[in-house]
C-alpha cells in the first residue's frame, strides 16, 4: 500500500515534500541541540482527531459543550506534570516556548518593570529579554553576562547586578549554555533582592526528568518548558508554577494571548510525559550527556576551541573563526554538505554579530534518540574536525556524507520507517 495514501491523493506534492523530510532526518547526523525524534506514539497523538475540537477555557470550566474527552485528556496531562516536574500548578496549553514566556510575564508584571535575563550572544533566549524582542521592548531589560575568563554564569556578579538595578523578576535557563545551572544560587539572588524566579528548562528538561540535572521548578515562582527539544514530546510548551500565581498564569493564556488549545498537541504532551516516566527514558538523559562528554573529549583532542572548556549537559558550543579561520556560519553550511546538520551560533563576547558569528552549537539529543554512543560520538568528531580542515574541498565533503549516511543507515529513527518509501 502507498505510504500516506490520502495525503497522496490529494496532494501528492506535500506527500512527497513529507517524504523527503524523512530521508534527510534518517540519513543526516542531526546535531542541532533543540531538535529531536519524537516516537511514534507522540506522533500518533499529534496527527489525531482531536484536532478538530475547541475547548476554549480550562478542564471543567469551558466556553463549548462537548468537552467530554478533552477535558480527560488535559487532565491528564495537567497530573502527569504536576507529578513529574514536583509542582503546585502547571499549565499545558501554550503554543510554544516564546508564547509561554509572554504568558508569564503578562502574568506576573506590569509594561515598565525590570527584568534580568542572560544576553542573547551569550546563551540566552530571545525570549529573555532581547532588545529586538517583545520582551526587550515592553519591559525594562537588564542583561546579565557570563564571566569572560571561565565563560560560565558568574553567580556573585549577577548578585550584584540584581542588587543594583532591583529587577522585578531573573530568568534563569537558556539555550546556549553547556553547563549545569545553580538553580539554588538563582533562588538566593532572587529572594535576597526581592525578585521572582523564573526558570526556563526548555533545552534540558529531558535531563531533569532523566534525573540528571536538577530541577529548578520546586523552588522557582514560575517556569516554563517546551515540550518539543530533549524531552522529546510534540511542538509545544508548558507553563509551572506556585499555587499562588496559578490563577494569574491560566488567565494569561487564556484569553491573554490566546483561543482555543491545541487538544492533539495535549494528548500528544501526555504521552511524552508518560514515556518521560520509563527507565528507557532515564537511559536516553544519560547517554545524552555522556555522548556529549565523548563528543567533546574528541573535538578537544583535534585542537577545536569549546567554550567553557567542555559541557555537562546535552549541547557544546564551539568557536571556528580564531581557531581554524572559518566563520560559524561558513562552518555549519560546510558540516551540512558532509550530512552533519548545526547551527551556527555567538560565543560569549563575540566579536561578530548573530547572523555570522565565530561558532557552531551542537548538542546529543536526536543522535542519543537513535541509540548512537560513544563510539559513534568518536567518528562523528573525526567528521566535524576534517570538515573544518576541508571546508572548500567539495569532493571531502561529499565523501564524508557518504560515511554519515552509511552509519546512519545501522540506526533507526524513532517515528521514522524507512520501510514505507519503497
Ligand atoms: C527554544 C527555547 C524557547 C522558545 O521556544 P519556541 O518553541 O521556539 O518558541 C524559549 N526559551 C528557551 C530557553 C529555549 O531554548
Amino acid at each position: 500500500m502507498t505510504y500516506l495514501p490520502a495525503l497522496q491523493k490529494t496532494d501528492p506534492e506535500v506527500r512527497d515534500l513529507i517524504v523527503s523530510e524523512e530521508k534527510r532526518e534518517a540519513d543526516k547526523i542531526r546535531l542541532i541541540p533543540s531538535e529531536n525524534y519524537a516516537s511514534q506514539a507522540v506522533m500518533e497523538a499529534t496527527g489525531s482527531i482531536l484536532t478538530n475540537k475547541y475547548s476554549e477555557g480550562y478542564p471543567h470550566k469551558r466556553y463549548y459543550e462537548g468537552q467530554q474527552v478533552t477535558d480527560a485528556i488535559e487532565d491528564l496531562a495537567i497530573d502527569r506534570a504536576k507529578e513529574l516536574f514536583g509542582v503546585e500548578h502547571a499549565n499545558v496549553q501554550p503554543y510554544s516556548g516564546s508564547p509561554a514566556n509572554m504568558a508569564v510575564y503578562h502574568a506576573v508584571l506590569e509594561h515598565g518593570d525590570t527584568i534580568m535575563g542572560l544576553a542573547l550572544p551569550h546563551g540566552g533566549h530571545l525570549t529573555h529579554g532581547w532588545k529586538v524582542n517583545f520582551s526587550g521592548k515592553t519591559y525594562n531589560s537588564v542583561p546579565y553576562e557570563l564571566d569572560p575568563e571561565t565563560e560560565m554564569l558568574d553567580y556573585g556578579k549577577i548578585l550584584e547586578k540584581a542588587r543594583e538595578v532591583k529587577p522585578k523578576l531573573i530568568v534563569a535557563g537558556y539555550t546556549a549554555y553547556p553547563r549545569i545551572i545553580d538553580w539554588e544560587k538563582f533562588r538566593e539572588i532572587c529572594d535576597e533582592v526581592g525578585a521572582l524566579f523564573h526558570a526556563d528548562t526548555s533545552h534540558i528538561t529531558g535531563l531533569i526528568v532523566g534525573g540528571v540535572h536538577p530541577n529548578p521548578f520546586p523552588i522557582a515562582d514560575t517556569g516554563i518548558t517546551t515540550t518539543h527539544k530533549s524531552l522529546r514530546g510534540p511542538r509545544g510548551a508548558m507553563i509551572m508554577s506556585k499555587a499562588e500565581h496559578a490563577q494569574k498564569i491560566d488567565k494569561a493564556i487564556m484569553p491573554g494571548l490566546q483561543g482555543g488549545p491545541h487538544n492533539h498537541t495535549t494528548a500528544a504532551i501526555a504521552v511524552a510525559l508518560k514515556e518521560a516516566k520509563t527507565p528507557e527514558f532515564k537511559t536516553y538523559a544519560e547517554q545524552i550527556v555522556k555522548n556529549a562528554k565523548a563528543l567533546a573529549e574528541n573535538m578537544k583532542s583535534h585542537g577545536l576551541r569549546l567554550v567553557s572548556g567542555g559541557t555537562d549537559n546535552h549541547l557544546i558550543l564551539f568557536e571556528t573563526q580564531q581557531s581554524k579561520g572559518i566563520s560559524g556560519r561558513d562552518a555549519a553550511k560546510a558540516l551540512d554538505k558532509a550530512g552533519i546538520v548545526t547551527n551556527c551560533n555567538t560565543v560569549p563576547f563575540d566579536p561578530n554579530p548573530p547572523f555570522n558569528p565565530s561558532g557552531v552549537r551542537i548538542g546529543t539529543p536526536a543522535i542519543t534518540s537513535r541509540g548512537m554512543k560513544e563510539d559513534e560520538m568518536k567518528k562523528i568528531g573525526d567528521w566535524i574536525n576534517s570538515v573544518l580542515e576541508n571546508h572548500e574541498d567539495e569532493t571531502k565533503l561529499t565523501g564524508i556524507a557518504e560515511d554519515v549516511k552509511a552509519l546512519c543507515d545501522d540506526f533507526s529513527c524513532p517515528g521514522i520507517n524507512p520501510g514505507n518509501w519503497s
